[in-house]
């Protein structure tokens, strides 16, 4: 936990979200300012800055993997198609210093990124 964190907020309800999935180690919740039709934010409970923070022979990635695919299949997106995004520190456009994977879903999307 970090206090200053808005995801840490966001995990101990001190910050509103509209939580799609919650186990002992995740959290994902529904994006505030969403860029496709889906658009899921899959974080780990724990504070890890990004995914350079974690640790070797932690599960958590995989974790959080795992989870993505069941969303898909619940959220309706598994068939169609879907993109899971980790943007890492500042040229991989990365705002939140909270370990977290983007779920989109819903349109069609276009390779490279901008
Ligand atoms: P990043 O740019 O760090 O990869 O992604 C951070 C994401 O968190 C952005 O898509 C942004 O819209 C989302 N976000 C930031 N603050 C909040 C918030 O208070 N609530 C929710 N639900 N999403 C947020």
């Amino acid at each position: 936990m970090s206090e200053d964190c808005i995801f840490c907020k966001i995990i101990n309800g001190e910050i509103p979200s509209t939580v799609v999935y919650e186990d002992d180690q995740v959290l994902a919740f529904n994006d505030i300012d969403p860029q496709a039709p889906v658009h899921v934010v899959i974080i780990p409970k724990e504070h890890y800055e990004s995914i350079l923070s974690v640790p070797a022979g932690d599960d958590i990635i995989s974790h959080i993997h795992t989870v993505a695919n069941r969303l898909v299949l619940k959220l309706g997106i598994a068939d169609s198609g879907f993109r899971l995004v980790n943007n890492c520190g500042a040229d991989g456009g990365q705002t939140v210093p909270h370990l977290h994977y983007h779920l989109l879903g819903g349109r069609s999307m276009q390779w490279p990124p901008g």
